[in-house]
């Protein structure tokens, strides 16, 4: 006997506030949009603390209890919230193939993919005992809390440049820590970075250690590459900066992707290059990677999934 397949108007993958803001958007729009969360639900916010930056919230909202107050509005309108990750997508005709937990497929009209991104880890022990407590892949989320304190930051691409001087406006002293001897980030990034006067940057570095008390971080242990002396930066704060990776390798070879692997959606759009699919939130943005800006974007898939469908209806009854 053939197993009957589901078949859904919208499918929505990823539960931060893209896949959540979409959610709410399609859910009202009566798409009755189906949300797979992923591994990891609630996405990146839900492993911050504090989060101050998003209007609405005028006394701050702790990260996780901010994306259970998107998944209670997203479910107030009627997405159907699932726990289980999509291993794998066929987007070779219409309606869309989804497998969820490598069992169940799928039939999507719509797919919303709001996967997010990870933050890259330097693959210590003490950067995950620490991680909370001191150690952050985000300056612009917990800068804040190191306010005329010393901090140190790894990486030398954009982000950590662009971060580095972030810190210097909050902090006393911001070292940066470059493994090579040499910036990645752009020459203007450099220049700004270079005339900052309280940011120390260190070349030749790599960082072996991230040291505390146990409960918070008190310094980072570094070794110079060449000289293979190594110190201890009294530090409170250590904020890692070498990249991201957004989560869209189940969607190679089906979506058009820049080399790191962030969607490329058509200009002021959230349109992909497979009809039907729309990408929204760190998956798709390199730029501003910000909570707001994500449900923002996810607004506009839920949006343009609309409009989609309500064409192709328009399509069929004439
Ligand atoms: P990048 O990949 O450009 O840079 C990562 C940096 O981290 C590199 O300097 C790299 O060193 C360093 N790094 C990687 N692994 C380690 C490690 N284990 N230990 C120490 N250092 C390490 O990532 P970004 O996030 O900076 O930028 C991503 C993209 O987004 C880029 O295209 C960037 O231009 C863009 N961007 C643009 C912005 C803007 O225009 N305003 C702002 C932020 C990002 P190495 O150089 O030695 O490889």
């Amino acid at each position: 006997m053939s197993q009957e397949l589901e078949h859904v108007k919208c499918l929505i993958i990823g539960s931060g506030p893209a896949g959540y803001t979409a959610a709410i958007y399609a859910a009202r729009a009566d798409l009755k949009p189906v949300l797979y969360t992923g591994m990891l639900a609630g996405g990146q916010l839900t492993q911050t603390t504090d989060v101050d930056n998003f209007p609405g919230y005028p006394k701050g909202i702790m990260g996780p209890e901010m994306m259970e107050d998107f998944r209670i509005q997203a479910e107030r309108f009627g997405t159907d919230i699932r726990f289980g990750y999509i291993s794998s997508v066929d987007f070779s005709s219409l309606p869309h193939k989804v497998v969820v937990d490598e069992e169940k497929t799928i039939l999507a009209d719509t797919v919303i993919i709001s996967t997010g991104a990870s933050a890259k880890w330097l693959g210590l022990e003490s950067e995950q005992k620490y991680n909370g407590f001191g150690v952050s892949a985000c300056a612009v989320c917990d800068g804040f809390f190191f306010r005329g304190q010393d901090v140190a930051i790894v990486g030398a691409g954009d982000t950590a440049a662009e971060e580095a001087t972030y810190l210097a406006k909050l902090c006393r002293k911001v070292y940066m820590l470059v493994r090579r001897d040499e910036f990645r980030a752009s020459k203007a990034m450099v220049h700004r970075t270079l005339h900052t006067p309280n940011i120390e940057i260190i070349y030749n570095t790599e960082t072996t250690e991230i040291v505390g008390d146990g409960q918070n971080v008190t310094g980072v242990r570094v070794l110079n590459n060449k000289t293979k002396e190594e110190r201890i930066l009294d530090v409170t704060g250590f904020f890692v900066a070498i990249g991201h990776k957004p989560n869209t390798d189940i969607f190679k070879g089906w979506i058009h992707m820049d080399e790191t692997g962030y969607i490329i959606t058509h200009p002021d759009s959230t349109r992909t290059n497979v009809e039907g699919v729309f990408a929204c939130g760190d998956a798709q943005d390199h730029i501003y990677r910000q909570a707001v800006t994500a449900a923002g974007t996810g607004c506009m898939a839920a949006l343009e999934a609309e409009r989609y469908l309500a064409g192709k209806e328009h399509m069929i009854i004439v």
